[in-house]
């Protein structure tokens, strides 16, 4: 069979690699952190760092395809990796991703909602721009962010140096603050072929800037749920995806507007109830799309919840393991910490 490479050796890469295996395929992890939990589910892994050209050519030698699970991989790793073997999905995708100013830029030239934004690269630009977006907004680091990591809401009276100081003095966007109703993502995948396949429309609420439960399916309007794949499914298109692509979305309290946050080029946390929720889980999905593959039927098998469980409170865990409809998954990361994504439980309600 086939070997598919993954860049990256979190809980996402992990659970890529399993399902991988339960399509006869192996899987062969890169990444340079000792330990990933990656490393135990694949059938050979390489822990090396991403410039390490050695070990990148031995990784490119073992594999047929190339896909990753997350989207900070350094330009020069993807150049030497494209060079060699493809890449799924590819570089426009990932390109756009890595950096929100032209992930905004791309997204509302497909007439696209977002928020408004503003590139800033220095205190003047933010002066500039809040003047021009008002107050609260939101300034983040172009590039690295994730967790709600690499951003601060600018209130009525907080200084624009300290801001931007705070953020670590990096390019940066700012946002206008988006007074949502509710957050939404769209986990849909698109093969070579321009097959396109989403999955329901996942509703998410965050706590401390960590995504903390997805519900399936949102509670949205229909026509609004037509809207947010359709828009999914412009972004998928216009980069000529191949994989799954997560697009995370702001709900208005009008129920029909709807503004893109932000895309990922890959299976998402609030996915991971595609596993006992769908006739194929996305990381199913993804592993069709990246080896040309038919994509799978995407239709749901109840309504879901998924809870991520985070930091260290193991004991709560023991209870879902007794409770009937509930499915536990732990990571196998060594060590908790507050804030670290040790595990998820998903249920599955009849309809
Ligand atoms: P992730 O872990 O999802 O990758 P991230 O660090 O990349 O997160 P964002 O998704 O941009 O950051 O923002 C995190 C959260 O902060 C959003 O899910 C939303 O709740 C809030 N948020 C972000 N941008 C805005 C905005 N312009 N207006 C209002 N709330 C916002
Ligand atoms: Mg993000
Ligand atoms: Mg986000």
């Amino acid at each position: 069979g086939a070997t598919i490479g993954i860049l990256g050796g979190g809980q996402l890469g992990r659970m890529m690699a399993i399902a991988a295996a339960g399509y006869g395929l192996k899987a062969c992890v890169y990444c340079p952190d000792a330990g990933s939990p990656a490393f135990e589910v694949a059938a050979s892994h390489i822990q090396a760092a991403w410039d390490d050209e050695a070990a990148l050519a031995d990784f490119c030698a073992r594999v047929d395809v190339i896909t990753y699970e997350f989207e900070n991989i350094p330009a020069a790793t993807v150049a030497f990796l494209m060079a060699r073997k493809p890449l799924a999905p590819g570089l426009k995708a990932l390109e756009t991703s890595q950096d929100r100013l032209a992930e905004k830029t791309f997204v509302a030239s497909l007439g696209v909602g977002v928020a408004p934004f503003a590139r800033v690269d220095g205190v003047a630009d933010l002066e500039a721009a809040l003047e021009k977006l008002g107050r609260p907004a939101i300034l983040k680091t172009r590039r690295f962010g994730y967790d709600g990591k690499g951003q601060v809401r600018i209130n009525d009276g907080d200084s624009a140096a300290a801001a931007f100081a705070a953020i670590g003095q990096a390019p940066a966007i700012l946002e206008g603050f988006v007074p949502f109703d509710r957050e939404i993502s769209v986990i849909s995948a698109r093969s070579a072929t321009g097959e396109f396949a989403a999955f329901d429309v996942c509703e998410n609420v965050h706590r401390h800037h960590i995504l903390d439960v997805t519900t399936v399916p949102a509670a949205v309007p229909g026509p609004l749920r037509q809207k947010a794949v359709a828009a999914a499914r412009a972004i998928a298109d216009a980069l000529e995806y191949v994989g799954v692509l997560t697009v995370e979305m702001f709900v208005l309290a009008d129920g029909e507007t709807l503004l893109v946050n932000e895309t990922a080029p890959r299976v998402h946390n609030s996915g991971h109830w595609t596993i006992e929720g769908a006739r194929t889980s996305q990381f199913q999905q993804h592993v069709r799309a990246v080896c040309g593959w038919p994509l799978g039927d995407t239709s749901r098998l109840g309504r879901a919840t998924m809870t991520n469980l985070i930091g260290d409170d193991i004991d709560a865990w023991r209870a879902i393991l007794a409770e009937p409809g509930a499915s536990l998954h732990l990571y196998g990361k060594a060590e908790a910490r507050p804030g670290r994504k040790m595990g998820h439980v998903t249920r599955i309600l009849p309809e």
